[in-house]
């Protein structure tokens, strides 16, 4: 790729943005949030994995200077349904994956490859100090102070996007948010993280009937339209597990200041409590427009496109302790978050791979837990403190998990 300098002045002229991950919910997401602010955002590039219809869609629609897919494969049928007049340069690879997200003229990466594929590209838009929307929590939990050490070195702007993480950030004083990962939260008063989360779709399924769950009940979740790999995780509180680990590393909490808490209405997307009494919440509708528009203005305010919040209409606000013979994988995030980077990674990775199983139709929903359990007994503790060891890992725990999907795969 070439890589060019820009002339401009960064103030006089519009963020260049690269969206990696551009063809999912979160990055169609945030198409949309600066397609309404042309004179505030540029697109400089996107990312895709397979879906070459939808990347055809987007170049044609957006125009980014680059578009890259994973394989060489798909790369060559994108340039097929491009006009031949197309001024998209099309990409394919690892590598341009981390040039479009380091390039010198892009300000902003949003981080939206869903799973440790997004590790080493958001890991290059960090270490070359851009601001980095983070949606892709699983790089902060595969990497953890790593990461937050490279966000450091390098000067990089971390800016949080999941909902809950974006509204705890809201709440935080400025000097945690310009910390993040560093800062002391005792010593800004401090007292709770209040991590809400809705249950997902089988929150008052009779627990007998969870075994049999289909990947298409498993993906219906009742507030929020996601991914498939998320709305699974959500529906077993693993994402709930994930977030508590990404909370952990990005508000530098202690175990006494993490909670998490049921919130069926998933209007109330986190909160802060304070030493002295105080509770700051962030509340808006069920739409991630409003954090990625915060993500993408911040520390101005835009409009995201979304409906204010109509309180007259709101009805109950319920909250309650999370229920672990229900969602058994949560403790299982919360212990692995504790017991170091090791057992992170490997949740991650067996995870991933037991959520593909299922959602391939050869493991039944509970076995999502069972598999994650085991694999997390099966690997030695080790000490993790380079990317090559974190990737190997990585590598090693998906074998694991494979044989032991296996051994529950359906006929
Ligand atoms: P989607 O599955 O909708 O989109 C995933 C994106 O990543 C797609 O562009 C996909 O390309 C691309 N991708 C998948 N695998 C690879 C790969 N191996 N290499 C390169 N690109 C790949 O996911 P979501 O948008 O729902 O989630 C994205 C991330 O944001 C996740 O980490 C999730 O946890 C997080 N998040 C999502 C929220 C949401 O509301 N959706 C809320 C909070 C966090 P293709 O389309 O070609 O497959």
């Amino acid at each position: 790729m070439v890589i060019g300098v820009s002339t401009m002045p960064q103030s006089a002229r519009p963020q260049r943005l690269t969206i990696l991950g551009a063809t999912g919910s979160i990055g169609l997401n945030t198409l949309k949030v600066i397609a309404a602010h042309p004179e505030r955002f540029e697109l400089f590039a996107i990312s895709a994995n397979t879906n070459v219809t939808r990347m055809a869609d987007l170049c044609m629609r957006y125009q980014p200077r680059y578009a890259v897919m994973h394989c060489d494969r798909a790369a060559l049928q994108l340039q097929q349904q491009l006009p031949s007049d197309s001024t998209v340069e099309v990409l394919t690879g690892a590598q341009a994956l981390v040039d479009i997200a380091s390039d010198d003229q892009v300000d902003c990466v949003m981080a939206a490859i869903v799973g440790a594929a997004g590790l080493m590209p958001t890991m290059a838009a960090v270490k070359a100090g851009k601001r980095v929307l983070l949606a892709n929590k699983e790089a902060l939990v595969m990497s953890g102070q790593l990461f937050i050490d490279a966000v450091a070195d390098s000067g990089a702007q971390l800016l949080p996007i999941d909902s809950e993480h974006n509204a705890i950030f809201q709440c935080l004083p400025q000097s945690v948010q310009q910390q993040l990962g560093r800062a002391d939260l005792a010593a800004v008063g401090v007292q709770h993280i209040l991590l809400t989360g809705s249950g997902g779709p089988f929150r008052q399924l009779p627990l007998t009937e969870l075994a049999q769950q289909t990947p298409a009940a498993a993906c219906a979740h009742p507030n929020w339209s996601m991914g498939r790999k998320i709305s699974v995780d959500s529906a077993t509180m693993l994402n709930k597990g994930l977030e508590y680990i990404e909370a952990r590393w990005l508000f530098n909490c202690q175990r006494s200041q993490l909670q998490v808490l049921l919130h069926p209405q998933s209007v109330v997307h986190s909160m802060v409590q304070f030493v002295d009494g105080s509770v700051l919440a962030q509340l808006g509708q069920a739409d991630m427009c409003t954090p990625i528009a915060y993500g993408l203005s911040y520390p101005e305010r835009i409009d995201a496109g979304v409906a204010a919040l109509d309180f007259t209409q709101l009805g109950q606000l319920n909250f309650s302790a999370v229920d672990s013979v229900r969602y058994p994988c949560l403790q299982l995030a919360i212990d692995a978050c504790w017991q170091g980077q090791w057992a992170t990674t490997s949740l991650n990775a067996a995870n991933e791979v037991a959520v593909a199983a299922f959602l391939a139709g050869q493991l039944r929903f509970t076995d999502i837990y069972s598999v994650c359990a085991e694999v997390l007994a099966a690997i030695s503790p080790t000490t993790l403190n380079s990317l090559a060891a974190i990737v190997s890992l990585d590598e090693e725990t998906r074998r694991v998990a494979q044989q032991h999907v296996a051994r529950y795969a359906l006929c």
